[in-house]
């Protein structure tokens, strides 16, 4: 946002985010931590929470949150005290079994990306006190193999390495640019909008002279969408008649569609202009519970007539070409033409809530956790 300076050349140079299906150290859990304060000696002050997969929803009784020792980094390995984690929805699809990461292990340190610095290192390229984001898992300290550590550049707010310049940025990017491929005065529909890769997506597709249709759950977040975020347009999937509002909202037809949830996609697809383009990027929808049904359902005749295309993208595929989108990313926060919305949330006990309530909906922007 305005007022928070970013080096951009040291952004480019040090934003190499790996992908997230690295695995750190694991040790056993020795005791059960009912304080929310870690005491001063590091030595026993590594938190873990442990995770168990649910069979339906994701609660509480899922995960448990030990006091372990510190891990020793082995030879190559670095250990990283965790400042902040990242929740994401896909956190939750994880449990679900293999995807582009391997399948989560049960009763193990819940997985997930996470910012960090470097206490002890005996990885080549790494010294104490770089920075670094990696799939930390949800815990204050994580031995991880250097290789699959990526340095990054000390940016203020630090937050934003979570967002708007880490993953939900750069998947709102190249989702929307590249396999979304939005024209000056066409339409945009973006579901879960007001989430952290959703508000992203919105404010670009403004800014490239689209029509932005924002759908989010619930009244009031569809207003800020609008009044915040300068959205043309939202609708509210959770007060019925989905399809007749959005194309109220929509009265030209759709010519991009941004998938987040899944269940939405039977909406949008109706209202596709000829030529359309539907970026998949997740089906939240589909996470917190048994897996859905498999096979579309009478989809396949109206993607011929109407000539659409559906693609779906992982965004490490694009990992390669992150200059581009941080150096596009960086200018437009530095220009205050994109805003940069954090739900940040304090203490490593706080994570399997903090989860929880994304899944319900309770955020707005990137959600995260500072340690
Ligand atoms: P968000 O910050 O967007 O939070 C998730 C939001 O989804 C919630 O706030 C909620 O908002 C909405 N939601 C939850 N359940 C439903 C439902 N049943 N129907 C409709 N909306 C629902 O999370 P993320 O940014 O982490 O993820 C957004 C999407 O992006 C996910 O599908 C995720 O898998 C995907 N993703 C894909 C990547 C890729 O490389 N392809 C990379 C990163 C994320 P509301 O109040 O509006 O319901």
């Amino acid at each position: 946002m305005k007022g928070h300076r970013v080096n951009r050349r040291s952004l480019l140079i040090g934003m190499a985010l790996a992908p997230a299906v690295m695995g750190v150290a694991r040790a056993a859990p020795m005791t059960l931590r009912l304080s929310s304060s870690l005491p001063n000696n590091p030595k026993f002050a590594n938190g873990r929470v442990y995770v168990e997969k649910p069979v339906g929803k994701l609660g509480p009784e899922h995960f448990r949150l030990v006091e372990a020792a510190l891990p020793e980094p082995k030879d190559g390995e670095a250990l990283v005290r965790v400042r902040l984690i990242s929740l994401d929805a896909a956190n939750r699809a994880w449990m679900h079994g293999a995807t582009y990461r391997p399948e989560l292990e049960t009763n193990a340190v819940m997985a997930g990306g996470g910012i960090g610095e470097v206490v002890e290192s005996k990885a080549p390229g790494l010294v104490v006190g770089d920075l670094v984001f990696g799939d930390t898992g949800w815990q204050d300290y994580a031995a991880a193999p250097g290789k699959l550590l990526s340095k990054l550049p000390r940016v203020e707010p630090l937050t934003h390495l979570l967002s708007v310049y880490g993953i939900a940025g750069l998947t709102a990017y190249f989702g929307l640019l590249d396999v979304g491929r939005p024209q000056n005065g066409e339409t945009v529909v973006v579901s879960a909008a007001a989430g952290s890769v959703g508000s992203i997506v919105g404010q670009i597709a403004k800014i490239k002279g689209c029509q932005v249709v924002g759908i989010a759950g619930g009244a009031e977040k569809c207003r800020w969408l609008i009044e915040h975020l300068g959205f043309d347009a939202a609708v509210d999937y959770k007060d019925g008649g989905l399809f007749k509002a959005l194309r109220a909202a929509a009265p030209k037809g759709v010519d991009v569609y941004f998938d987040n949830v899944g269940a939405v996609l039977e909406a949008c697809l109706p209202l596709m202009n000829v030529h359309g383009r539907v970026a998949c990027c997740g089906a939240i929808s589909q996470y917190d519970g048994a897996p859905a049904a498999a096979g579309p359902r009478g989809v396949p005749g109206l993607i011929v007539v109407k000539r659409l295309i559906m693609q779906g993208f992982i965004v490490m595929d694009y990992f390669g070409q992150r200059d581009r989108a941080i150096a596009d990313l960086s200018a437009w926060v530095e220009a205050a033409k994109l805003k940069v919305v954090e739900d940040v949330i304090d203490g490593l006990e706080n994570t399997p809530a903090a989860l929880i309530g994304l899944l319900a909906g309770e955020n707005r922007g990137k959600r995260m956790v500072r340690l």
